[in-house]
Order: C-alpha cells, then sequence, then structure tokens
C-alpha cells in the first residue's frame, strides 16, 4: 500500500475547476466565460507582436547565457517595472526609497511580500476587501498573516459600498495591512472614483494602515497604462510607505511566464536596502530565484522607445475590445427586453462584469446552454466576441425570466 493512501482527494480550484469542466463538455456552443485570460474575437488566446519581435531579438543575441539570476532578478526588469507603476518622475524612484525585487507573476509577488510582513511588521492582520479575487485570503494566510475583510461592494447598486469601506477601514487596528486593487478590481469591476482614492488615502494615513496594491491589470482596464497607476501614484505621491505587486500576465500576454514584481516603497534609502536584505532572506529558501525569460522579454520592451510605443497601442486594442465587448452585450440584452438594470456591465471596469446572476443561475446556464463562469456570477468579457453575445443573451434571458 502506498504511504499516502490516507491522502483525501483536494478540492478543484474554484476558478480553474471552470475551465477542467468546460474542457469535459463536447457541445459546440460551450462558451468558457471563467478563465482570467484575453481571447482574440476568434475565441484564440493572444501572443503580441510586440512580445514575438522582443523574443526575436533575445534569441538571434548570441550573448545572451542561461545563467543564474540574481536572488532578486533582473536589475533592469526591477528598475523598469518600479518606473512604469510609480511614473518616470517618481520622487521616492529619484530617492532610492523603492525596493524591487522580480517575482514569479502577481501571484509570487503577493506571496513574498506577505511572508516579509509576517516577519518584520508588527501589525499581523490584512484586510481584504468582501468579496475579492479567490487566492488572496490564501496567499496572505499561507504567508503567516491574519486576513480579515472591509467591505466593498452593493450588491444592490452593483456598485462600491463606500461608506462600509470607509467605516470598516476607520475601525482597523492602527497600523493594519489593507489590500487594495489598484484598478479593475476582481471580481466585481468595481473601482473607487479619484475623489473616493483621495478620501481613503487621507483614512488609511491618518490611521497609519499600510497599503499592499495588487496591480494585476494596469493598462488592461482604461486601455491607458498612466490611467489605471492613478491611485498607486496617490498614494506614492504622499511619502508614506506603500507594498506593491505587478503582474505582466494580462497587460503583456505573458500568463505562463510568471513575471512580476514586488516593491516596497520607503521612507528612506537606508530603510529600503535593510528590506532588500530581508526580501533575498525570503526569497532564497522559496525558489532560490527568478526565471530569466520573462523578465528579459519585458526589460526588452519597456528599455526600447519604440517598441514601448507599440506595446501600449496593442494594450489599448485589448482593452478597447473589452470595453465594446460590454457594450455589445449591454446593447443585446436591452433589445431583448431581458428583466432587469443591467447599466452595470457598462459602467464596471475591466476584464470581469459581476453579473448578479446567482449560483442557480449559473447552473442553469451551464447546463441548458454549455456556459461556464465562476459561481459567484462573474463573466471574463475577454471570453466574449461578437460572435457569442447572441448566444449569451439568450441564455441569461432564460435563466433571470
Ligand atoms: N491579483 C488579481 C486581482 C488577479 O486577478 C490576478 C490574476 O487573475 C492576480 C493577482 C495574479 O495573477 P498572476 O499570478 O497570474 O500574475
Amino acid at each position: 500500500d502506498s504511504v499516502f493512501a490516507h491522502v483525501v482527494r483536494g478540492p478543484e480550484d474554484p476558478i480553474l475547476g471552470v475551465t477542467v469542466a468546460y474542457n469535459k463538455d463536447h457541445s459546440p456552443h460551450k462558451l468558457n466565460l471563467g478563465v482570467g485570460a484575453y481571447r482574440t474575437e476568434e475565441g484564440k488566446p493572444l501572443v503580441l507582436n510586440v512580445v514575438r519581435k522582443a523574443e526575436q531579438n533575445l534569441v538571434n543575441d548570441m550573448s545572451r547565457v542561461k545563467e543564474y539570476l540574481p536572488i532578486v532578478g533582473l536589475a533592469d526588469f526591477n528598475k523598469l517595472s518600479a518606473r512604469l507603476i510609480l511614473g518616470a518622475d517618481s520622487p521616492a524612484i529619484q530617492e532610492n526609497r523603492v525596493t524591487t525585487v522580480q517575482c514569479l507573476s502577481g501571484t509570487g509577488s503577493l506571496r513574498v511580500g506577505g511572508e516579509f510582513l509576517a516577519r518584520h511588521y508588527h501589525e499581523r492582520t490584512i484586510y481584504i476587501p468582501q468579496p475579492t479575487w479567490g487566492n488572496h485570503t490564501k496567499v496572505f494566510t499561507l504567508a503567516g498573516l491574519s486576513v480579515k475583510t472591509y467591505r466593498y461592494y452593493d450588491p444592490a447598486t452593483r456598485g462600491l459600498n463606500f461608506q462600509g469601506l470607509l467605516e470598516d477601514l476607520g475601525s482597523a487596528p492602527a497600523g493594519a495591512v489593507v489590500l487594495l486593487h489598484a484598478c479593475a478590481h476582481n471580481p466585481t469591476g468595481v473601482d473607487p472614483t479619484l475623489e473616493q482614492w483621495e478620501q481613503i488615502r487621507q483614512l488609511m494615513r491618518s490611521r497609519a494602515l499600510l497599503p499592499f496594491f495588487d496591480s494585476a491589470y494596469q493598462g488592461f482596464a482604461s486601455g491607458s497604462l498612466d490611467a489605471d497607476a492613478q491611485s498607486v501614484r496617490r498614494f506614492a505621491a504622499d511619502g508614506g510607505e506603500l507594498l506593491l505587486a505587478q503582474s505582466y500576465a494580462k497587460n503583456m500576454g505573458l500568463y505562463g511566464e510568471r513575471v512580476g514584481a514586488l516593491s516596497i516603497v520607503l521612507k528612506t534609502a537606508e530603510v529600503a536596502s535593510k528590506v532588500e536584505s530581508q526580501l533575498k532572506l525570503v526569497i532564497r529558501p522559496m525558489y532560490s530565484n527568478p526565471p530569466i525569460h520573462g523578465a528579459s522579454i519585458v526589460a526588452t520592451i519597456l528599455k526600447d522607445r519604440d517598441l514601448f510605443n507599440e506595446w501600449t497601442i496593442e494594450l489599448k486594442a485589448m482593452a478597447d475590445r473589452i470595453i465594446s465587448m460590454r457594450h455589445q452585450l449591454f446593447d443585446s440584452l436591452r433589445a431583448k427586453g431581458t428583466p432587469g438594470d443591467w447599466s452595470h456591465i457598462i459602467k464596471q471596469i475591466g476584464m470581469f462584469t459581476f453579473t448578479g446572476l446567482n449560483p442557480e443561475q449559473v447552473a442553469f446556464m451551464t447546463k441548458e446552454y454549455h456556459i461556464y463562469m465562476t459561481s459567484d456570477g462573474r463573466i471574463s468579457m475577454a471570453g466574449l466576441s461578437s460572435r457569442t453575445v447572441p448566444h449569451l443573451t439568450e441564455a441569461i434571458h432564460a435563466a433571470v425570466t
């Protein structure tokens, strides 16, 4: 008998499990709206042209070797990543108050940040929005933090519960860590306005709450890299400290390359360099050092003016297609006379629409229409196309009538 015979089967991941179920379905009409990855109008994964070009450059450069990177990753990548999110004129960068380490995409950046906080920060509680990306709770709990939630989404308005958010952060213990989605909140698609961000910033700074930004969608939400970084930049501009996890999965389409960065903005260069020395002690026994290929692609693109401009154009095209899908779905439900106010579809931001459909309605749409999504009613707009909007409209209509 196996010494592991007692092992019980674990549950499927709630998000990745949707794709598992989809793959088992043989219907020609099946539609996967669970996956958090961009699809073209033809329903295909997309490798950006600019990424192909950067990879060609890398392959043709015979001076490149496959040696280990340093524990903190590729130096150019780290410098350029901090600049991308904090802005080229960031005082924190000019004053060397930022430490950046290359990590395994957004998830790995969150985990390394969480482990660092658990070892070196006096307040072990992190507040995450209710609801949030399902992995946040697990990442931070396993990092050694105690996870609590703050009110975020109001099902009645399908918008932000701003009052609840202010109350919950206002009564959090001084110093607590607060996880903030930099833009395109997942799963709700609901972001604070700039005025609301300003109030959140003032409240958090007055209570010494420590911001931990999760930036998985810079440029992917609005099509503008700068617009989508405004929340982070406002917090950095006040001179206070913050943590920041960046992912290039969505905005460069580098999902499987696992390329991201953790930056910590500090008060002084002296503290920044000590913090970096401790981040190395977190990383070394975890995975030693990060992989080289994805970070080299990103650095190649961010370093070169022409490639960078090409990237912004391709990025905006992805964002625009998603925004256009919102309008097509909204118009289609209106034209069909589907009961309900569906304006949240065009108001929400980013890859996902939080439809308001309940788990029974979702199960009905999967069973009868072969449409796959998470049971909370979240649909990926990136998985939709002009061709599939009518099928989804039919299904939603049938589910709510
Ligand atoms: N954070 C949020 C809010 C996300 O939606 C995602 C991906 O779906 C991630 C982090 C991390 O993704 P990755 O580890 O692929 O960069």
